[in-house]
């Protein structure tokens, strides 16, 4: 297998490639220039239906601005992602998961399975969940 640091290279140099010839998809569903089932909105952040569900329930919910990961830079940014976080508890239990459980998961990079460079929470519920997670 290639060196961590040389399939890091590879994979970032690939999103950035995808991102620059197709724009950011989130940023995208965000100003309403594709598609989405949203769920909520308002002047920070976009809750949608996950287009590929893991579980009953799955959602994301999104930064209105194009934040990268975790990994961004992210001073100044707390009420923003507390804003994230109440939103996600909100809709779970809007959709009736508070209660039976859910789960929040902010994937961030290659190993974690990041494939979408824009800061987004799942909200998955609506079945047991294993743990640790694969
Ligand atoms: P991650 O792998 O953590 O970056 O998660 C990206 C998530 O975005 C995946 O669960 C995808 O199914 C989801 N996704 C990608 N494109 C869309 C889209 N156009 N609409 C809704 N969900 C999407
Ligand atoms: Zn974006």
């Amino acid at each position: 297998m290639l060196p961590f640091a040389v399939r890091k290279f590879l994979y970032h140099g690939y999103q950035r490639l995808v991102t620059r010839m197709l724009g950011c998809v989130f940023c995208r569903i965000a100003a309403r220039q594709a598609h989405a089932t949203i769920l909520y909105e308002d002047d920070q952040c976009v809750a949608f239906e996950d287009i590929h569900p893991q579980a009953p329930v799955h959602f994301l919910v999104i930064p209105r601005k194009h934040i990268t990961s975790l990994n961004a830079e992210l001073a100044g940014e707390n009420l923003l992602l507390g804003h994230l976080l109440r939103v996600a508890a909100r809709l779970a239990k809007e959709k009736g998961i508070d209660s039976t459980g859910f789960r929040a998961v902010i994937n961030t990079n290659a190993e974690a399975g990041q494939t979408v460079f824009h800061l987004h929470v799942h909200v998955l519920g609506g079945r047991i969940m294993r743990w640790p997670p694969g």
